[in-house]
């Protein structure tokens, strides 16, 4: 009798600990990694800001506004809509950390689904945090989250999604920022982020919207830049002078009927021209293996070795895998030339940037180089 009531407190222990460690472990992911505002950023606003009903929970985020000491045109640059594709934060976070604007004001929400941020996709193994070096020794560590809202957030999902279009949805893409544009302000959470964003777009007179993602080397639509029809010019001029510059990038027409993406429903729902941007990420991908941090920061993946090899692969890939660098240095060269093109067609709404790190230096130089030591 005794035995077992030592082997029941013993049980009861384990099991404390057990939770307090998940706990703690679960909850360390809703404080936010910093990010340095750079000289250029002139305020530091909240998306709530834009729709109060925001305040207060975990999908309000910060909005960074560089402004130009010129007026001209307004950018709206996205990073974490999707917070398992690291890339396209950190692209925002470095422009955000270097960048000043001359000519025109850029918006930037560098944790666009925040909520996603505080949380893993189930069931994938993948890393809570990943680290990057910078030369004085210290590190940034930033947090790799999910394609969907926190359940915490938003629970549960509906089975079918009724999208604001009329057409209809799998259920669980209502945890989808990137499927619940334009929104609905009275929504669910999700709904409301996107909602916030089309007000940005509309309040802001916003002329041009970039939302920067990854997507896994053997999706086709990886390397490319997908715009709505309005922007159809734009990224044909941009592709051309990325090609100049040496960097190859496909184009991608916004499928008319693919409902609630950026580029699919800002587009259509404001004068803004909208394109979104993929680099191919091995650590999101189905044919990885163990989804390690330093899959997300190199991609060297010897799984995806062979698919390159068995010509699997939609991009490029050799045993020097897709590093975290080379996916950023494609996004920001990305904004940069797509400004250049956009400043040749409508010299009227202009917006100059000074300081965008340089492709050839992110790659040489490494990320860390651009980013801010935290006090
Ligand atoms: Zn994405």
């Amino acid at each position: 009798m005794k035995k077992r009531y030592v082997q029941f407190i013993v049980f009861i222990a384990v099991v404390v600990v057990i939770v307090l460690l998940s706990g703690f472990s679960f909850t360390s992911m809703w404080k936010d990694p910093p990010i340095v505002p750079g000289p250029g950023v002139t305020e530091i606003k909240m998306l709530s800001d834009w729709l109060p009903s925001l305040a207060g929970t975990k999908s309000d985020t910060e909005v960074y506004i560089i402004r130009g000491s010129q007026p001209g045109g307004n950018l709206l640059l996205l990073g974490g809509n999707h917070p398992n594709e690291p890339g396209g934060m950190l692209a925002a976070v470095l422009m955000i950390e270097n960048v000043s604007s001359l000519v025109g004001t850029v918006y930037i929400i560098p944790r666009a689904n925040h909520s996603a941020f505080t949380h893993n996709d189930p069931m994938e193994g993948a890393p809570q945090f990943f680290s990057i070096e910078l030369p004085e020794g210290s590190k940034r560590t930033f947090r790799f989250g999910s394609r969907r809202t926190n359940p915490v957030s938003q629970w549960p999902d509906p089975t079918i999604y009724n999208h604001p279009t009329g057409s209809t949805l799998g259920g669980s893409e209502i945890s989808n920022l990137n499927r619940a544009f334009p929104g609905r302000e009275d929504g669910l959470i999700t709904e409301r982020v996107a909602a916030a964003i089309m007000n940005i777009v509309k309040q802001e007179k916003i002329d041009l919207v970039c939302d920067l993602h990854e997507s896994s080397p053997e999706y086709p639509v990886n390397n490319a830049i997908v715009f709505h029809q309005k922007a159809a010019e734009l990224a044909i001029m941009t592709q051309m002078m990325l090609e100049m510059e040496g960097v190859n990038i496909r184009l991608e027409e916004s499928p008319p009927s693919l409902r609630g993406l950026t580029h699919r429903e800002i587009g259509d729902n404001s004068d803004a021209y909208v394109v979104l941007l993929e680099v191919a990420n091995p650590s999101q991908g189905r044919l990885r293996g163990k989804t390690t941090e330093e899959l997300v920061t190199t991609g060297v993946d010897k799984y995806y070795l062979q698919a390159s090899k068995d010509g699997k692969l939609f991009a490029p890939y050799d045993e020097t895998g897709y590093p975290l660098e080379l996916r950023v240095a494609r996004h920001v060269t990305t904004v940069r030339v797509l400004l250049d093109s956009w400043n040749m067609m409508f010299p009227d709404r202009m917006i100059m940037l000074s300081d965008v790190p340089a492709y050839n230096a992110i790659l040489s130089d490494g990320l860390g180089a651009f980013l801010k030591p935290v006090s």
